[in-house]
């Protein structure tokens, strides 16, 4: 049974790093396609016009809180998150324990060439790690069973899906059923930081709870993504 608090409608695991790590271990080891995915404030907010997303994320079977705005949303309610479950960090300390098995990986998402940048540092970072297979994650429609053929005959055990949220969210959805893995992840820039092509804020801002202002200040252009923050406050303090 799992413990989860409801901000605006989308059920987050109220785990710790640790425990949600676990979790994460024991679907990857578990037959059945299981899927995790990491909601942010921006995440939530679509999902509160959004019914599909919604659904989707309340179908997961791990949600955790990425982005310090949900472990406040959390303590605003009153029920809250024992911390922040990034899913950058959570997908590298489950990596690092897949490199120690023969289980492969999958790396599908992001603009031509990253993956298999991503892969060869990968390779470099945890030696002994199986990266099955890559895809970018520009593609049409029609190419689409294509790219479920081609995970399925990689053997893979987990799949990371890197389209940008709520692309990816929708993609293992509408796949779910036709798909050969034991675990998905929905982690959006993941293989852009694993390649390079994007840095994550140094330990200090991470520590202080503001990569959100790091990642403002390197790319301004998210000036409107982050509006969604503030939104979000207000509608948590609605809820409640
Ligand atoms: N992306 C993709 N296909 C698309 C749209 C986006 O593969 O059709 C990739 C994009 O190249 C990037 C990733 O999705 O690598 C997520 O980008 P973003 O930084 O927007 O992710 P988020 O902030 O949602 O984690």
């Amino acid at each position: 049974m799992r413990n989860t608090v409801e901000i605006l409608g989308v059920n987050v695991d109220k785990l710790t790093f640790k425990e949600a790590l676990e979790v994460a271990w024991g679907l990857l080891k578990s037959d059945g396609v299981s899927a995790i995915f990491t909601p942010n404030p921006e995440i939530i907010m679509c999902a509160k016009e959004d019914l599909q997303l919604r659904e989707i994320l309340n179908n997961a079977d791990l949600c955790t809180a990425d982005g310090i705005g949900v472990v406040y949303g959390s303590k605003i309610l009153k029920d809250p998150v024992p911390e922040r479950v990034a899913g950058f960090d959570l997908t590298c300390a489950l990596l690092e324990r897949v490199s120690k098995t023969d289980d492969g990986v999958f790396l599908f998402g992001a603009k031509p060439g990253v993956a298999e940048i991503a892969k060869a540092n990968l390779e470099e970072k945890y030696p002994g790690i199986k990266i099955a297979g890559t895809r970018d994650g520009y593609f049409k429609p029609e190419e689409e069973e294509e790219i479920v053929n081609q995970i399925n005959q990689s053997k893979a055990k987990l799949l990371l899906v890197c389209l940008g949220a709520p692309k990816q969210e929708k993609w293992i959805a509408a796949h779910k059923k036709d798909l050969k893995v034991n675990l998905c992840m929905g982690v959006g820039g993941t293989l852009d930081v694993l390649a390079g092509t994007a840095k994550r804020a140094p330990k200090i801002f991470i520590k202080l709870n503001l990569e959100w202002v790091y990642r403002l200040l390197k790319n301004p252009s998210r000036i409107g993504r982050f509006a969604a923050l503030p939104k979000f406050v207000i509608e948590v303090f609605k809820a409640k």
